[in-house]
Parts: structure tokens; sequence; C-alpha cells
């Protein structure tokens, strides 16, 4: 389950200016979608779209089969994992941040997920730090590690969609690196739809699709977009 298609989706933020003109891509269950294309193109538009922050002016949004608005607000965020460029974490433990949206999931099952998304030792401490009774003052996590949160919050949600907005975007090479890996991880088997600057980030993807100004420019697998160029 979990497949997620677009059928000539038209959207606008202000009736001025068509942001998506006339979007259709389809994402088979279990596969991965890639969307690139430059800043401004409407990729952010189209994760917001799938969660249903706004309605779309034309065209139909599907998840297998079934129209997103005949779908409730609840059923869309738990059928769809978000991994975003920059995890804002709430102001509380790492297991609290990891069981955001499971409460009913066991502190093994949190703490599992942690250690799969290798942020293990951290669980009992506070995103941004805190003082302690003696004073000393606790480490900020750097942007990889509020991303491991964000991954070891998908793994204990097992989400059969996922949707990652850039997710390594905001890290220097060696930790995107890393984080790709778990990212990678946690997409087997999940209908997986990346958003990316470039085309290098997503060369394992099923379909890259190039936006350009709301509309697809070029879609194909990595080997065929690199072949035209
Ligand atoms: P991308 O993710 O490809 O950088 P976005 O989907 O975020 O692009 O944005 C596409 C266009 O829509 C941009 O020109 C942006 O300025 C505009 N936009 C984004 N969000 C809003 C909004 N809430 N209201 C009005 N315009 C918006
Ligand atoms: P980013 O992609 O940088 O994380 P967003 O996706 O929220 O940020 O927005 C992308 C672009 O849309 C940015 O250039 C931002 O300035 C613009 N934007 C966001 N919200 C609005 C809005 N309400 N009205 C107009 N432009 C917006």
């Amino acid at each position: 389950a979990g497949k997620v298609e677009f059928r000539d989706v038209h959207f606008s933020y202000d009736p001025n200016r068509k942001i998506l003109k006339g979007i259709s891509f389809e994402v088979p269950a279990g596969k991965t979608v890639a969307i690139v294309g430059p800043s401004g193109a409407g990729k952010s538009t189209i994760s917001r779209l799938l969660f249903r922050f706004y309605d779309i002016q034309g065209g139909k949004i599907l998840i297998d089969g079934q129209d997103i608005r005949d779908v409730t607000q609840e059923s869309l965020r738990a059928a769809i994992g978000m991994v975003p460029q920059d995890t804002v974490l709430f102001n509380d433990t790492i297991a609290y941040n990891i069981r955001y949206g499971r409460v009913d999931a066991s502190e093994e099952d949190v703490r599992k997920a942690a250690e799969l998304a290798q942020i293990g030792p951290f669980i009992e401490r506070l995103p941004d730090g805190y003082r302690s009774m003696v004073g000393e003052r606790g480490l900020k996590l750097s942007g990889g590690e509020k991303q491991r949160v964000a991954i070891a919050r998908t793994i204990l949600k097992a989400p059969p969609i996922l949707m990652l907005d850039e997710a390594t975007s905001a890290l220097d090479s060696h930790t995107e690196q890393e984080i790709q890996a778990a990212l990678d991880l946690v997409s087997q088997g999940r209908t997986t739809i990346v958003i990316a600057h470039r085309l290098s980030t997503v060369i394992s993807a099923d379909e890259i699709i190039v936006l350009q100004d709301g509309q697809i420019a070029e879609r194909g697998t990595h080997a065929a977009l690199m072949g035209k160029a």
C-alpha cells in the first residue's frame, strides 16, 4: 500500500500567480520518485499539497486510488512520514521528540528506533542543551543529530509513505553522507518522494522529475537524464 498519484494538479497560493501548472506523476507503492529543480520551482509546494495544507484548484491527488479530499487529516498524517530540511524539535527530551505522534509506543520501541537512527545515547537529553543543577551547560544537538531524531521518529511511526524535503541539504558533506545512508534504510520498501536541489543526490530513485517553473521539464532515471545532458 502507499501508491501516490498527482493527476494534472493545478495550484496557486494567490490567483495572480500559478505555482503548479498541471503536474502529473505516479509513485508506485514502495518505489522512490525524486523531484528536483531550482529554488522556487514548486517542489515544497508538492509536499504541502500531499498533506493537504492547501486545496488544489484543478486535478486530483490520490493515495491508493483514494482522493485525499476524502481522507481525514489524521489518516493523512498517519500515512505520511516527513523528514524536513530543518527539523524543529520540542524543548523536551529526545525520547519525547521521537515518540511524538506515537504516544502509545513502548519505551523499548523508542529506544530501538533511537539506536537504529544512531541517536541512542542522547535520548534523555534536551535538543538545545540544558542547565543542570550544578550549573553545567549541556551540549546542543548538531543539525545531523536533529535529522537523526527525525529519522528515529519516522522509524517508530513506520508510515507507508515517506516525504523527504531536502532532508540533508543543511548538512556538511560528511554528515550528509551519513544521514543519506540512514534515510536509504528507512525508505526501503516505502513509497518515497525525495525533494532535492541536485540530480547527483538522487541517483538511485526509480524516477526523477525535473520541475521548472511549475511544470515537469524532464523525467526519467538518473542514467537516462544524464544521457540527454
Ligand atoms: P521550491 O520548493 O521548489 O523552492 P516552493 O514550492 O517552496 O518552491 O515555492 C514555489 C513558489 O511559490 C515560490 O515562488 C514561492 O515564493 C511561492 N510560495 C511558496 N509558499 C508560498 C505561500 N505560502 N504563499 C505565497 N507564495 C508562496
Ligand atoms: P524553504 O524552501 O526556503 O525552506 P519555504 O518552502 O517555506 O522555504 O518557502 C520557499 C519560498 O517561498 C521562500 O522564498 C519563501 O520566502 C517563500 N514563501 C514562503 N511562504 C510565503 C508566503 N506566505 N508568501 C510568499 N512567499 C512565501
